[in-house]
């Protein structure tokens, strides 16, 4: 057998181990004759996954005991809407920064809500580069500020946490979570779809200040409320059982690696191996502002574009895949989350300074 280094933006990579371990799994959890996917999410066996998932992820992140962790479904899309309908409030009216792709599609689904202010946007120069703090233009009446850190697509990284005026900061972590250390306070709910850096497509996680949790917009679906699903321990409905216990083997994962701060030295690492051989290269580029260049998802473009399906199609040979940009962008993205090793992206600077080569 052999694994391949996939560069796929989500669903993405899952860390070997993991693999390996819910493979030991399958058939026969801890003796107890049946597969996770096959237990009743009321049964003592998945509460138990359930609350060490939850206190491995309260652990990593160190979250504070006023903050409550949500196991949903319906991706960060849902969050889209649902983030509006339980923090808008009778304020109706909530602050957006305008980054790049994901942070318009919540700023589309916001309007539907509520008046949205654009405090930043950075369109005019094609989502090249986070906006700066002093160039927020943030409204004192706000019930939110909504943005997003890592732009997944156009490979833009917040290098600085917001600072709001009074107002919870909200924050879209799909492509980020886990990536390194964060300070949970300084957020009044962080969300992110699991298929990223977490685990499997399915979940979606929400991370969420009590104190925001409890007044709905009239009209509210049940299943879009936070309280709901507070109160039940995520359990309201069925949950995505077999997602929610592989992110709990991910986070056992990244304990046993030495937790955020020691995947962040590997990102670290990892990022800046591959920026480096991009930039010192006249063959590749990447468009974005050094200081706010991403971690987890890196863009690029070759100088010829007519070469760019030749370039795919031996980086496939090698077990390199899906290095193919976002339809939106073009050219290539590398997507190089927690479960990408170091030896991934090595095979990929590998392949590319060779396919320079042999087109000089
Ligand atoms: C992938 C992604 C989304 C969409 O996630 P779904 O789970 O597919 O709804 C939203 N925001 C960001 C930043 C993403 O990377």
């Amino acid at each position: 057998m052999s694994r391949a280094y996939n560069f796929s933006a989500g669903p993405a990579m899952l860390p070997e181990p993991v693999l390996r371990r819910a493979q030991e799994e399958l058939m026969d959890w801890h003796g107890s004759g049946m597969c996770v996917a096959e237990m009743s999410h009321r049964g003592k066996e998945f509460m138990a996954i359930a609350a060490q998932a939850e206190a491995d992820l309260r652990e990593l992140l160190a979250i504070p005991s006023n903050y409550r962790v949500l196991f949903l479904q319906g991706g960060a899309s849902s969050q889209f809407a649902m983030v509006p309908m339980n923090l808008m409030r009778d304020i109706g009216r909530a602050d957006y920064l305008n980054t790049g792709s994901w942070s318009k599609k919540a700023i589309a689904e916001g309007h539907r809500y509520g008046a949205v202010h654009i405090a930043a946007s950075t369109q005019s120069e094609r989502f090249t580069r986070a906006p700066a703090q002093h160039e927020l233009d943030l409204s004192t009446t706000a019930a939110y500020v909504h943005y997003t850190p890592n732009e997944t697509i156009e490979g833009v990284e917040f290098p600085y946490v917001p600072e709001t005026v009074a107002a919870p900061l909200v924050a879209d972590m799909s492509s980020t979570l886990l990536s390194r250390p964060i300070a949970v306070s300084r957020y009044g709910l962080i969300y992110a779809g699991a298929q990223k850096n977490i685990g499997p497509a399915g979940l979606t996680i929400v991370i969420v200040r009590e104190d925001l949790i409890g007044v709905t917009m009239v009209g509210t679906p049940t299943m879009f409320d936070y309280r709901v699903h507070a109160e039940s321990g995520s359990m309201y409905n069925t949950p995505p059982t077999y997602a929610w216990y592989l992110a709990g083997l991910v986070f056992q994962w990244l304990k046993d690696l030495g937790g955020l701060a020691a995947m962040a030295e590997i990102n670290r690492r990892k990022a800046e191996r591959l920026y480096a051989a991009i930039d010192n290269s006249d063959f590749y580029a990447n468009p974005v502002e050094p200081s706010s260049r991403s971690w987890m998802n890196v863009p690029f473009t070759l100088a010829d574009p007519s070469r760019d399906e030749a370039f795919l199609a031996g980086a496939r040979e090698q077990g390199l895949l899906t290095l193919k940009g976002h339809r939106s962008v073009g050219g290539m993205r590398a997507s190089i989350y927690n479960a990408m090793p170091e030896s991934g992206v090595a095979a990929l600077v590998e392949y590319m300074a060779e396919f320079e080569r042999t087109q000089a």
